[in-house]
């Protein structure tokens, strides 16, 4: 079928409406960090009036969607992400940029999601039967990420950023499931075939994408590595579900950090981690939920915090290594 244009997304949402609806969704947050120049674009929206103190990714999708050529509308998030997000969507509509609105209902609500699920069918001029057939589609997909995922935490295979690479894509399928699937199959041989190589240390990665771009790298010289990405794995949606609405009521990310932590709790302890790292963005309201973080788990929490777009600064990789030296001590004292 022959696509109606491409969508910006700025969260994840239900893909499978977009695809059922005969457009392409392009995850906007990816695109931008994977852009040639992701420093660029976060400085070009300061320049263009978005204020300093407001976070990098905010900045690098404003500054995505007015150099992007050819997206028919963008999709945001009235509820289940931020305040911020919401801000700026309120800048595209006064900008003129055509937007449709989702929400995740804060109370996790089974009726208040099927609600809302079939209203943003019908705002896309599709139906949820259309939806359910993409879902069945992409189950497959899913399968692959879990497996994928699987080869990172109990073969010992996956670096924690393959992991990540592949588990943040599925947000929108790289805007191409078909040729999504084709990769990840050949990626999954090409782990799957790989001898295991068990890390010194074991963390988990917790908290919004990093924008830090060699931070998995970093970890691995160290001989630690990321055998669970907490939203990137929630973003693949590995759970087994009898539905769209009962898929994305297990998607945790949206109904807030106590309904999160109850599934770190579950993987990290599945995953045998040492430790986590707890990634904030500079300026984003999650930074206030470290403290509920630190007091929920069992483990040792080390927070680490990203402004711009680039490497690891020194200090926060003398932060990570001494974390990691604590890990290890704890490790030789049984502890
Ligand atoms: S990092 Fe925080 S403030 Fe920035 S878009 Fe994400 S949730 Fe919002």
């Amino acid at each position: 079928m022959k696509s109606k244009g491409k969508i910006g997304i700025t969260s994840t949402v239900p893909c499978e409406v977009v695809y059922g609806a005969g457009y392409v969704p392009i995850d906007l947050n990816n695109l931008f960090i994977s852009s040639d120049d992701p420093f660029r674009l976060a400085e070009s929206a300061e320049s263009k009036g978005i204020p300093r103190n407001y976070c990098a990714w905010i900045k690098g999708i404003y500054s995505i969607v007015h150099e992007m050529d050819g997206l028919s509308a963008v999709i945001g998030m009235t509820q289940g992400d931020c305040a911020n997000n919401y801000a700026l969507i309120e800048n595209f509509i006064y900008e003129g940029v055509p937007v449709i609105t989702f929400s995740y209902p804060l109370n996790r609500d089974v009726e208040d999601l099927n609600r809302e699920i079939r209203r943003f069918c019908s705002r896309l001029d599709t139906d949820i039967e259309k939806a359910e057939d993409m879902r069945l589609q992409f189950k497959t997909i899913r399968a692959k990420l879990a497996e994928l995922d699987r080869l990172t935490w109990q073969e010992d295979k996956a670096t924690g950023y393959e992991n990540h690479q592949w588990l943040v894509a599925s947000s929108d399928l790289n805007g191409e499931p078909e040729k999504f699937e084709t990769m990840l199959s050949d990626m999954l041989d090409r782990i799957g075939s790989r001898t295991a190589s068990p890390p010194e240390i074991r963390l988990a990665y917790m908290g919004v994408p990093p924008i830090f771009s060699d931070i998995y790298d970093f970890l691995e010289e160290q001989g630690a590595r990321v055998v669970y990405n907490e939203v990137q794995h929630q973003f693949s949606m590995p759970y087994e579900a009898d539905g769209l609405v009962a898929q994305y009521l297990e998607y945790t990310y949206p109904y807030g950090i106590l309904t999160r932590l109850k599934r770190i709790k579950e993987e990290v302890g599945k995953r045998r981690v040492d430790g986590i790292v707890h990634y904030v963005q500079s300026f984003c309201f999650h930074q206030l939920e470290d403290p509920v973080v630190r007091g929920t788990l069992d483990l040792p929490v080390l927070r680490i915090e990203g402004d711009k777009p680039g490497r690891l600064d020194s200090r926060t990789k003398v932060r990570m290594e001494a974390f990691l030296e604590t890990l290890r001590d704890k490790g030789k004292r049984g502890v």
